[in-house]
């Protein structure tokens, strides 16, 4: 299904219902109170970071202590079975996310929240339930658990040199709240009746170091994403020495901060040794001509709160010098041209976050009723062309094995019938060194097959239960006898 067909929208009309309707919104916050378990929860509580950690709905009881019977049996059920036999994360949503989802929807009888929160963006991909889930095919037959192969890159361990002068430093494998489209759902987060997941070797003060030495010895790299898992996890002491000993590094030129808990947890980036600590990493960098940001993860315009603009507003006044969204696309969340430009405005107006990229959501299990084809996904840039500052106009980008990130138009062919785009790259990566073909070759991404024309998935459903290599020579010899009859025509 097209984005157009899934959201109502008419194919023959370019903009998608055009124009979008730009209005200014204010930001607000919704009263958690309205929810039977947070009905005593003072403005202190609210605003503590520590009271907002201890509160995160963990497990389906705790769910049922927040709603009670505001939400019936069914949707609790459905969302234990998928716990049970689909969640590549487990369960964790803070407070602040919590109270995102159903916003507006007035609290009735028994059961008056429940078609909401079935149809809710921030639940959808925060507490996927079994029925959210695709029946035909729930998985891609390509879909792998580190789908980006970014430990077949790492450097040290934990430190993804995936592109020439930039590197992916893992710190710590948790976060503030589980997104159930992680795509480090290999090493992030704990283990799920579906997956185990991997350890790190390294204590993490020797991991860490095994970083930075690294980079000391690495001067082509000049870039580092310092992430997780999200640093909002790591201690403010620990996180700024790390910092510190970073920025001691003469090639270090560009320093990001992964966070989504910048919106999930913005109380963890208002307390007052955070704000410290940061202000003192940002002036050090800035003394050096660093360049400190911050790169959050919103997906939903519901996620954009004042607090989420105060906390920003706070890491402005630390010194840090930009903070930038890179969400995800993800279908019945916000594959919809009016639900990203809303979001972006509310990104850009509301709190001063620059929209930045959207990714396509990656090739990893249980994840095709979130995912969205490559055409979809071009229409989508195209549609919120146009609307937005250029320099605040996200590019949505396609996150390539062994490439690395491409803007969905630099696709080099593309087999729309069995959804297989062709990729190529203008580097060698840590592990291509000696790899005569490395630039040359193209490299495969596939679109849900439920999207496909009826001839493309018959093909899948012939092909799609071979082995890996089987499935490759498949595909190979089909993309050759359509080359040879492309030619004869
Ligand atoms: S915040 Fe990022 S790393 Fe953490 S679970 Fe969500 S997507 Fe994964």
């Amino acid at each position: 299904m097209s984005i157009e067909t899934a959201v109502g929208l008419d194919p023959s009309d370019l903009g998608g219902g055009q124009p979008y309707p730009y209005q200014r919104t204010e930001l607000v916050e919704p009263d958690w109170r309205r929810f039977p378990g947070w009905r005593d929860v003072t403005d202190a509580e609210w605003a503590s970071a520590q009271w907002q950690r201890a509160h995160c709905v963990k497990n389906l009881r705790q769910l049922r202590e927040l709603f009670g019977d505001l939400v019936d049996e069914r949707f609790y059920a459905d969302l234990e079975r998928d716990q049970a036999e689909r969640a590549t994360m487990s369960m964790l949503v803070p407070p602040q996310m919590m109270n995102t989802m159903v916003p507006t929807t007035p609290i009735g009888a028994a059961g008056s929240l429940t078609e909401a929160l079935y149809a809710d963006p921030v639940r959808r991909y925060m507490l996927p339930v079994f029925s959210d889930r695709r029946t035909d095919w729930p998985s891609h037959p390509h879909a792998t658990r580190d789908s980006l192969h970014e430990h077949d890159m790492w450097a040290a361990e934990g430190l993804t040199h995936r592109y020439p002068t930039k590197v992916l430093a893992e710190l710590l494998p948790t976060c503030p709240q589980y997104c159930g489209h992680c795509t480090r759902m290999d090493l992030v987060g704990n283990s799920t009746p579906q997956i185990e997941k991997l350890k790190f070797d390294l204590k993490p003060v020797d991991r860490l170091d095994a970083m930075l030495d690294y980079l000391r010895r690495t001067p082509q790299v000049r870039d580092v994403v310092v992430s997780g898992g999200d640093v909002a996890n790591m201690p403010i002491a620990r996180l700024e020495d790390f910092l510190t000993r970073l920025l001691e590094i003469d090639n270090i030129r560009d320093i990001r901060l992964a966070t989504k808990a910048l919106m999930g947890l913005p109380q963890h980036w208002l307390q007052d040794d955070v704000r410290a600590g940061i202000g003192r990493v940002a002036t050090l960098a800035r003394s050096r001509g660093v360049s400190l940001a911050i790169h959050t993860h919103v997906n939903h315009a519901n996620s954009v709160t004042p607090l989420v603009a105060q906390a920003t507003a706070a890491m402005f006044e630390a010194g840090v010098r930009d903070v930038r969204n890179q969400g995800v696309i993800l279908n019945g969340v916000n594959a919809d041209p009016h639900v990203l430009l809303d979001l972006c405005f509310r990104l850009l107006d509301g709190a001063q976050i620059m929209p930045y990229y959207f990714y396509m959501c990656d090739l990893i299990p249980f994840s095709e009723h979130w995912r969205v084809s490559v055409a979809d996904a071009q229409r989508l840039q195209h549609q919120i062309m146009g609307y937005l500052p250029g320099f605040a106009t996200p590019r949505i980008v396609c996150d390539v094995p062994f490439v690395g990130k491409r803007w969905v138009h630099q696709v080099s062919s593309y087999d729309t019938e069995r959804g297989i785009s062709y990729w190529t790259k203008n580097y060698r990566t840590s592990i291509e060194a000696d790899d005569a073909e490395a630039l040359s070759r193209v490299y495969e991404y596939y679109d849900p097959i439920h999207t496909l024309p009826e001839a493309g998935q018959e093909w899948w459903r012939r092909h799609g239960s071979l082995d890996e290599t089987s499935l490759k020579a498949a595909e190979m010899a089909e993309a050759s006898r359509r080359t040879a009859a492309l030619q004869a025509h």
